[in-house]
C-alpha cells in the first residue's frame, strides 16, 4: 500500500510556484497578488484563510486580506469587488465561504471577474470545466488530480466512484475523472442513491467526498482500490491539546491494507487543495486562462 503524500507533493509544487515566480522577478514582471476576503470570526474560515495568506508569502506572492465584520452588507461587498475586479495590481480573488445569511453567496461569486477567479466557482469557470475548455478548476479538485497524475496512477478505461456532488468537490471531480485524456468510467453517487456498497465494491478508484466521519468501511472497498480521502470533519478528542482531531470520510484502519494506494487525514488532499489555488493564481498571473 502506497500513502498518497499530500504534504510532500504540495511542498514540490510550492517550490516549483516560487521557482516560477523568482522567473518572473528576474524578468521584471510583478510578482503574482492573490487578494482575500474574510467575512466574520468564524474559527475554520480564520484557519484557512490565514493558511492561504501565509502559503502566498512561502512562495513569494503579494497577498491582501481584506476583512469584514458579520454585518457588512451585501451591496459593500458586492462593490468591493468590483473594486477588486478593476485592479489590475490583483490577479486573484477569493472570497471565503461560507458567508452570512444575508448575502447571497452566489450573487458574490457571479461578481468575481472569471479572469480571477482562482477558486474556479465563477459559472464561466464551471461551464468551462465541463466543456473541456481552458479553466480555473477549483483547488481541491484540481489538486487531486495533481496527486493521480505525480503517482502514476493507472487511470484509463478504469472504474471510478465520486462519493458527493457538491459543486466545489463532487461534481467538478467527476468531469475532470471522465475527461479525455484521464478516460475513467465515473459514477457519481449522493445521499439516495441506492446499493452504494455494491458499487463501491466495483470501483477501481473511489473518491470520498461527503463529509461523514469514517463512513467508508473495508467491506465496502475491493482489494488493490485506490482510495481518495477529502473529508475533514472535527471531532472531539482526549488525546489532542486542542481538545479536537480530524478524522476523513474513510475509515483508515479498515481501508488501507486493502489498497495500491490512499490519502490519509490528515496530510492527503489538504495540502494539496492550498498548494493549488496558488498554482491557479500563478496561472491568473501569467493570463494563461484567459489571454485578456
Ligand atoms: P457537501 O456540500 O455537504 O456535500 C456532501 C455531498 O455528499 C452531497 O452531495 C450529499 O448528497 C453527499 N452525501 C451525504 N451523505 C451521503 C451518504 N450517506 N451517502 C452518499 N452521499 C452522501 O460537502 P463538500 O463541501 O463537498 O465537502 C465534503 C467533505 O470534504 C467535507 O468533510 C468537507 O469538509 C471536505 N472538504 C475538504 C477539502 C480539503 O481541502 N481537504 C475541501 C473541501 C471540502 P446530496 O447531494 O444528495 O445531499
Amino acid at each position: 500500500m502506497i500513502r498518497l503524500d499530500g504534504k510532500q507533493t504540495s511542498a514540490t509544487l510550492k517550490k516549483e510556484i516560487a521557482e516560477e515566480v523568482e522567473k518572473m522577478v528576474a524578468n521584471g514582471q510583478k510578482r503574482p497578488h492573490l487578494a482575500a476576503i474574510l467575512v466574520g470570526h468564524d474559527g475554520a474560515s480564520e484557519t484557512y484563510v490565514g493558511s492561504k495568506v501565509k502559503s502566498c508569502e512561502q512562495v513569494g506572492f503579494t497577498s491582501t486580506l481584506l476583512r469584514y465584520e458579520n454585518t457588512v452588507s451585501e451591496e459593500e461587498l458586492l462593490q468591493k469587488i468590483e473594486e477588486i475586479n478593476l485592479n489590475d495590481d490583483i490577479d486573484g480573488l477569493i472570497v471565503q465561504l461560507p458567508l452570512p445569511a444575508h448575502i447571497s453567496e452566489e450573487k458574490v461569486t457571479e461578481k468575481i471577474d472569471p479572469r480571477k477567479d482562482v477558486d474556479g466557482f465563477h459559472p464561466q469557470n464551471m461551464g468551462r470545466l465541463a466543456l473541456g475548455s481552458p479553466c480555473f478548476v477549483s483547488a481541491t479538485p484540481h489538486g487531486i488530480m495533481e496527486l493521480i497524475a505525480r503517482y502514476n496512477i493507472e487511470t484509463s478505461g478504469k472504474k471510478c466512484v465520486v462519493i458527493g456532488r457538491s459543486n466545489i468537490v463532487g461534481r467538478p471531480m467527476s468531469i475532470l475523472m471522465s475527461q479525455k485524456g484521464i478516460d475513467t468510467t465515473v459514477t457519481l453517487c449522493h445521499s439516495r442513491t441506492q446499493n452504494l456498497k455494491e458499487i463501491c465494491l466495483e470501483a477501481d478508484i473511489i473518491i470520498a467526498a461527503l463529509g461523514k466521519a469514517e463512513f467508508l468501511k473495508g467491506d465496502m472497498v475491493k482489494e488493490g482500490a485506490t482510495v481518495i480521502d477529502v473529508g475533514i470533519t472535527r471531532v472531539p478528542s482526549d488525546k489532542t491539546k486542542s481538545g479536537w482531531k480530524l478524522l476523513g470520510d474513510v475509515d483508515f484502519a479498515e481501508v488501507a491494507p486493502k489498497c495500491s494506494h490512499i490519502t490519509p487525514v490528515p496530510g492527503g488532499v489538504g495540502p494539496m487543495t492550498i498548494a493549488s489555488l496558488l498554482f491557479n493564481t500563478l496561472k491568473a498571473a501569467k493570463k494563461e486562462v484567459y489571454s485578456k
